[in-house]
């Protein structure tokens, strides 16, 4: 799928624009393998914190770098060892992706322990810990000691969207890496690797402004270019207090919407598999007392369930406003007459269309949006009222 993008860069090539990051960590998996040979360690490290803005590939840099970690040959792409890295089905990878909006203490002890053991393929046992800024204090102080000092052949990628989100006894530990906002080329370059067609993904990447994930989406899922088609036609709508109210309403229901249609297609399976673990079905000896046992079980995961909903939710009304951010910011762009690629690619004549008035608002906006984006992540209230305060006020 990815060959071409791959050919020659092995498991970096799906890393769009981060050359220096590249470099650095293809020199560590080979300080790494030299280590291995009983040589001396002129590089490596055991604890490593990925940070970028969100959809620059964090996630993708440490799972590459995990694979040039595992592969005898440094990552070389198409081994079974690079395979399964990429499948997330390596013994010696465990893989932690928070699902709700914390990581509690116990799953973190938990994962301690597993990264403690012998790695079987001989090589390293890696931890990547995406989003390892949800982790809980507790949790973190847990995660602390197993980074201090981490068993001879551990090693920890912690992924963060930037080290002041994580605790400074941690981040003063682990080795940074910062990626940078791709460019749309870059990302357009891996896209079209995958057999996007080159219009259509460049286009998909100035949309997505810099987030690969996204712009992977809006290049492959019609669905997810409908609901950012949806999202840009707010902005000639508003035109008094009234149908801004409605088309935050609107927003805040799509949100929801979009999370009830994937949650729905998660839970059940997930309740059915558990109780089938816990015998459903089954006769014999303590089968009774097996399924008493379940609703503990069950209790816990649909609490991590409806975590997960509230998180969907939340980030779909981020991309929601992110979207309009950009649509705002193309104005102002417009507006002050800058050479730069519009990110509202096919709505250029709703952007100018904005351009003719409110001149005065728009930086207001642009400023809004952010604010509003950022108080999805740090608000308990379901859904943030002063999400849906700013997106009112930006639209007027
Ligand atoms: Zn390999």
């Amino acid at each position: 799928m990815t060959g071409t993008a791959a050919s020659g860069a092995g498991v970096f090539g799906e890393l769009a624009g981060q050359d220096a990051v590249v470099a650095e960590l293809r020199g560590a998996a080979a300080a790494a393998s030299a280590v291995l040979r009983g040589e001396p360690n002129t590089g490596m490290t055991h604890a490593w914190l990925f940070t970028g803005p969100p959809g620059s590939g964090r996630s993708v840099a440490a799972r590459a770098f995990a694979a040039a970690l595992l592969c005898p040959d440094g990552g070389c792409g198409h081994c079974p060892s690079c395979h399964q890295v990429r499948t997330g089905t390596h013994a010696d990878l465990l893989l932690v992706r928070p699902d709700g909006l914390s990581y509690g203490v116990k799953q973190t002890r938990n994962l301690v322990l597993r990264a403690a053991g012998v790695p079987s393929g001989g090589r390293w046992q890696v931890v990547l810990f995406e989003d390892a800024d949800r982790a809980t204090e507790q949790a973190a102080n847990a995660l602390l000691k197993a980074i201090e000092e981490p068993p001879p052949r551990t090693v920890w990628l912690l992924c963060a969207p930037s080290a002041e989100e994580l605790v400074t006894t941690i981040r003063s530990r682990c080795r940074l890496v910062v990626l940078r906002t791709p460019p749309a080329e870059a990302i357009a370059e891996v896209l079209s690797a995958e057999g996007v067609a080159p219009d259509r993904a460049l286009t998909a990447a100035r949309a997505a402004q810099g987030h690969i994930g996204r712009a992977r989406r809006l290049a492959t899922d019609a669905g997810a270019a409908a609901r950012r088609d949806d999202v840009l036609a707010v902005p000639p709508r508003l035109t008094g207090l009234g149908p801004a109210l409605s088309a935050a309403a609107a927003l805040v229901k799509a949100a929801q919407a979009e999370a009830d249609a994937i949650t729905a297609d998660l839970d059940e399976p997930e309740r059915g598999a558990l109780r089938r673990a816990f015998g459903e079905g089954s006769t014999g000896k303590g089968v009774a007392k097996a399924i008493r046992g379940v609703a503990g079980a069950m209790k816990e995961l649909e609490d991590r369930q409806k975590s997960r909903a509230t998180r969907l939710k939340r980030d779909s009304l981020d991309r929601a406003l992110l979207d309009l951010a950009a649509f705002y910011r193309d104005v102002l762009a417009v507006q002050v007459g800058a050479a730069v690629d519009l990110a509202s690619a096919g709505h250029e004549a709703d952007v100018r269309h904005r351009c003719r008035g409110y001149a005065a608002a728009f930086p207001n906006a642009a400023a809004n949006l952010s604010i509003a984006s950022a108080s999805l992540k740090s608000s308990s209230v379901n859904p943030p009222a002063s999400c849906v305060d700013s997106v009112t006020s930006t639209v007027l």
